[in-house]
């Protein structure tokens, strides 16, 4: 409703729905009747939480400390965003390779019985006096949420005392969503709040906000500012591997678009209210096809159309052939696919660039953006299994076992035990979008399809921890209807 202000939790919105076991023609179909439900599991693995990702899309953030208001395991899973962090500096050509600063409060049976904000009030005051930052994130959790730690009051306290570090309180509780992209969502509203505070500057002619995740290498960056260079577009890349001062200058450009479909759509939806910044809102570039639409996108908020074209056709002239020569390799082999909502479609439309077939794939929500791509997809591939699932792996290898792909296109860990040719698509360490990045992953899974060797002798030396009897019953038994 207009006026009213979102609250970052995605499943606020109608029309999106998690848990589903199902095909890509019953999905389109019944998207289209209406009659998808939400639905839940009665019996379900651990989901990626929201805060997680509330500290992922910032931890590369330069002169930046982020506290969690948390039991210490909540913080277990940001070993992944570490360890992106830490590689993208490499690829950067730092030297002294840095780690994020994060502090947990450590909220145990007794904070939860009496409060934790003394401590929450005092683990601020230590980053802040230890690392001097200029900004601290402060992000609550389940339990601090539960036991209503206000963790704004104590930020506002701190502000004051503090005034050269800027106080930033994020309301991620993982309990509010089971759409882990909320997250997202969460930390935006907070920098909106209390680092941008709707305050319009003055704009930068040709400045475009470059909306990046975590998992996005640094050539695939380049890529993506390489092809907005030849737009003539200054690219202020943001939030990953940025600062402070870059956060500050959103507000002064002309246009935003994001590499990722599921990060910063809901903010650029609030800059343009905000501070009058258009954006586009399209598809993540991997492919041909999707790095054609993501290019004309925000090549048309832009008012370059014309230029665009020109472009595309060069690129086209440059990589079709070697595309040619990849297909040869390709052609006809199945596949599975598993990864964000952003990148399990960009990866199904990728693979008919190769010839490829699709026969399943999983991603963690579906909504009427998701309804676009199926559709595309339909029309070029057979019938597929989909999988809507925050995580579940438990579901993806009865799935895999049952369809026995040529190839595993996704987060590989559990179908290369199952001795399946895999390819990471979340890869932070290699290229994979725009059209440089094609070339690259195409490469790849030919390469893992010519060399399966690893993920054979993987399969014959670790066991699933699943019975075998798993194998053979319905991959969705647990989803309720
Ligand atoms: S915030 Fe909640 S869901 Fe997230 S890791 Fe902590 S306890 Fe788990």
């Amino acid at each position: 409703m207009a006026g009213v202000q979102y609250s970052g939790v995605r499943e606020s919105r109608s029309n999106r729905f998690n848990d589903l076991g199902t095909t890509g023609k019953e999905v389109e179909e019944n998207f289209k009747k209406g009659c998808l439900k939400r639905a839940d599991r009665s019996f379900a693995q651990g989901l990626q939480c929201q805060q997680i990702n509330s500290m992922a899309a910032l931890m590369s953030l330069e002169d930046a400390v982020f506290i969690s208001h948390s039991p210490q395991g909540c913080i277990g899973c940001t070993i992944m965003a570490v360890d992106m962090y830490r590689v993208g500096q490499a690829h950067r050509g730092i030297k002294n390779i840095k780690n994020p600063r994060i502090i947990v409060t450590n909220l145990d049976q007794k904070s939860v019985v009496f409060g934790g904000e003394q401590k929450l009030r005092e683990s601020v005051k230590k980053a802040v006096e230890r690392y001097s930052p200029k900004v601290a994130f402060i992000y609550s959790s389940c339990a601090s949420g539960i036991i209503g730690d206000d963790i704004d009051a104590i930020a506002g306290d701190l502000q004051d005392e503090y005034p050269d570090t800027v106080m930033v309180p994020i309301h991620c509780e993982g309990f509010k969503s089971k759409i882990c992209a909320s997250g997202f969502d969460a930390a935006f509203l907070a920098i909106n709040k209390y680092i941008l505070r709707k305050k319009k500057i003055e704009k930068e002619a040709g400045l475009v906000n470059l909306f990046a995740p975590t998992t996005v290498s640094y050539a695939d960056q380049k890529e993506m500012e390489r092809m907005l260079g030849l737009l003539g577009a200054k690219v202020n890349y943001i939030p990953f591997y940025s600062s402070l001062e870059k956060i500050k200058r959103i507000p002064a450009a002309e246009a935003s678009t994001s590499i990722c479909k599921v990060f910063a759509d809901e903010f650029m939806k609030t800059l343009e209210e905000d501070y009058d910044i258009p954006y586009s809102h399209t598809v993540m570039p991997i492919g041909i096809r999707n790095t054609d639409k993501w290019y004309r996108g925000i090549a048309s908020v832009i008012g370059k159309e014309k230029e665009v074209e020109e472009i595309i056709a060069k690129e086209h002239e440059r990589i079709e052939p070697l595309v040619a020569r990849l297909r040869e390799r390709l052609q006809g082999k199945r596949v599975f696919i598993c990864g964000g909502t952003g990148r399990s479609f960009a990866a199904a439309a990728l693979i008919d660039d190769f010839g490829m077939e699709l026969a399943g794939l999983e991603t963690p929500t579906y909504d009427a953006d998701a309804q676009v791509d199926i559709e595309y997809l339909n029309g070029i591939h057979k019938d597929f299994v989909v999988d809507i699932a925050n995580m579940q792996p438990f579901e993806q290898v009865n799935l895999v076992n049952k369809l026995r792909p040529d190839a595993f296109i996704g987060v590989p860990e559990w179908a290369a035990k199952l001795g399946i040719p895999t390819t990471h698509v979340l890869d932070g360490k290699r290229p994979t979008m725009g059209y440089d990045g094609l070339l690259y992953l195409g490469n790849k899974i030919a390469d893992q399809l010519q060399n399966p060797g690893f993920n054979v002798k993987l399969s014959q030396h670790v066991k699933l921890p699943y019975r075998d009897s798993w194998y053979g019953e319905d991959a969705f038994k647990y989803i309720m209807k």
